[in-house]
């Protein structure tokens, strides 16, 4: 497989693929190796874990270099990323061993009644490129302190990443056949779904997920399914200070290229501030600079996918063929590497693409509309529902509008934000199941309910 640097177009490195019969293989190692695991202490796991946070820390100049040559995320990003990772694996340290305990629960007469948890098993993260280390921790950090083997597939576009992190894992003292990476594209993924894995936890789009869990239903395992969005920021008549809102939109559409499952997608602006709103918006984006990733001096980098630049476009031509105005970019920067201007398309409407299906780069798409009503049945119409924002200085209003909207996540005067401290957990099409905060600990652990007896 070769790893190519999407800003430069230059080859990285050439890795060797698992097939299916190495897939295989680091599968027997993993269930041989789980049950020793699940049976070392919670502390020691813990340990192991905490190590990896140092050593990600120590480390991360080097590791943000290769994250940002293959993704083509600008440095400064991939080193808040690497910041990023360690404030969730810091979660799951301080949080774990309090929610994984078993827990006496009552006596009933002569019988107490108690919760343990076991670990799942053997796992399959398979994973995507855009956050590599944020995504991936939400799932192989909880599974592997709850006691499991991890089977951790990362994707194509970020290969580099994903052997590095099994690296530092190792060196932290997680055995090698516990927390194993597999190589490769959709076809070591398939081989995956072939094992008799004990849960199949996934990040990227609908419809690979929708796949994965249809292949897997039978084995009747538990699936996680973390997917797109198409995530909607109203902003109200009633805001403070417009042009604080309109640097924090651009920042919410934009960051990572609009490469998030929580960007900003699409927007919805009052009447009464739309016209004020576009001009300090049309500012902030054309102001953004975009070139050389590893240039500190850029905020935006390269796409990751050159093959993405055609989607794009084919989002801009769609709206423009239905009478949408563009306001700024549009096109796709001349030289090497996947590099395309930060977009905003205005006069849009729910026909066109732009506003219906996940972009998934920097392009966005701006509507105006009369009332909270009208904004808030916007919102609703879509397939996805991961996040939902509104800007308003009045709270109950804002969050009126927000308890309407079909998402996991409400955002009040913020947006493109994810704690581990809350549930990450997108409705419809956004995905099923929960990573981060409690829950998300105890989504890599089987419950077990003791009644003792004399
Ligand atoms: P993708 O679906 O193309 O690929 C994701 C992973 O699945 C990769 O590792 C890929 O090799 C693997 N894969 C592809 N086909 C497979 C198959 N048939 N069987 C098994 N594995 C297969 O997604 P992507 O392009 O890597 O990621 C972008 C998508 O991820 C976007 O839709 C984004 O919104 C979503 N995402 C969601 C979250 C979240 O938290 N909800 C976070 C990050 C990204």
């Amino acid at each position: 497989m070769k790893i190519i640097n999407p800003a430069t177009e230059e080859l990285i490195r050439e890795i060797t693929e698992d097939s299916a019969l190495t897939v295989q293989s680091k599968y027997e190692l993993a269930r041989s190796a789980q049950s020793a695991w699940g049976k070392v202490s919670l502390e020691e796991r813990i340990a192991c874990i905490k190590r990896f946070h140092d050593l990600i820390e120590k480390n991360q100049e080097s590791l943000a270099y290769d994250l940002c040559a293959e993704v083509g995320k600008p440095i400064q990003e991939a080193l808040n990323e690497l910041n990023g990772a360690r404030t969730r694996i810091r979660f799951f340290i301080e949080n774990s061993a309090q929610w994984l305990k078993t827990t006496p629960i009552r006596v009933d007469g002569t019988t107490a009644e108690s919760i343990s948890f076991d670990p799942l098993g053997v796992i399959g993260n398979i994973s995507a490129w855009n956050y590599p280390y944020l995504v991936g921790v939400n799932v192989f950090i909880p599974a592997l302190i709850a006691g499991n083997a991890v089977l951790y597939k990362p994707s194509e576009f970020a290969t580099i990443t994903g052997l590095n992190i099994a690296k530092l894992l190792h060196e932290a003292g997680i055995p090698k056949t516990v927390f194993t990476a597999i190589v490769g594209d959709y076809k070591s993924g398939e081989a995956m779904l072939d094992l008799p894995l004990d849960g199949y936890f996934f990040t990227g789009s609908y419809k690979t997920g929708k796949h994965i869990a249809e292949r897997v239903a039978s084995k009747l395992v538990p699936v996680g399914l973390e997917l797109g969005g198409k995530d909607p920021l109203y902003v109200t008549d009633e805001v403070t200070d417009l042009k604080q809102v309109a640097n924090a939109v651009a920042e919410g559409c934009f960051y990572n290229n609009g490469q998030s499952c929580c960007a900003v997608e699409r927007v919805y602006v009052h009447q009464n501030v739309y016209d004020q709103f576009i001009s300090l918006f049309e500012k902030e984006v054309a102001a953004l600079k975009v070139g050389n990733p590893m240039d500190r001096s850029n905020q935006q980098g390269s796409l990751t996918r050159p093959s993405h630049v055609a989607f794009i476009e084919s989002q801009i031509k769609d709206a423009l063929d239905q009478g949408a105005t563009l306001l700024v970019g549009g096109k796709k920067i001349e030289g090497k590497g996947a590099f395309f201007s930060p977009t905003v398309l205005t006069n849009v409407n729910h026909q066109m693409k732009v506003m219906k299906e996940e972009s998934f780069g920097p392009i966005i798409g701006v509507m105006k509309v009369k009332d909270d009503t009208e904004a808030m049945n916007l919102m609703n119409d879509c397939e996805y529902g991961l996040t939902a924002s509104v800007y308003t200085s009045n709270q109950e209003r804002g969050k009126t509008i927000l308890a309407q909207v079909n998402s996991g996540t409400s955002y009040l005067n913020c947006c493109d934000r994810v704690s581990p401290y809350l549930p990450w957990a997108g409705r419809k099409n956004s995905g099923l199941g929960t990573t981060l905060s409690y829950l998300g600990i105890l989504t890599f652990a089987k419950p077990r309910g003791w009644h003792i007896r004399g």
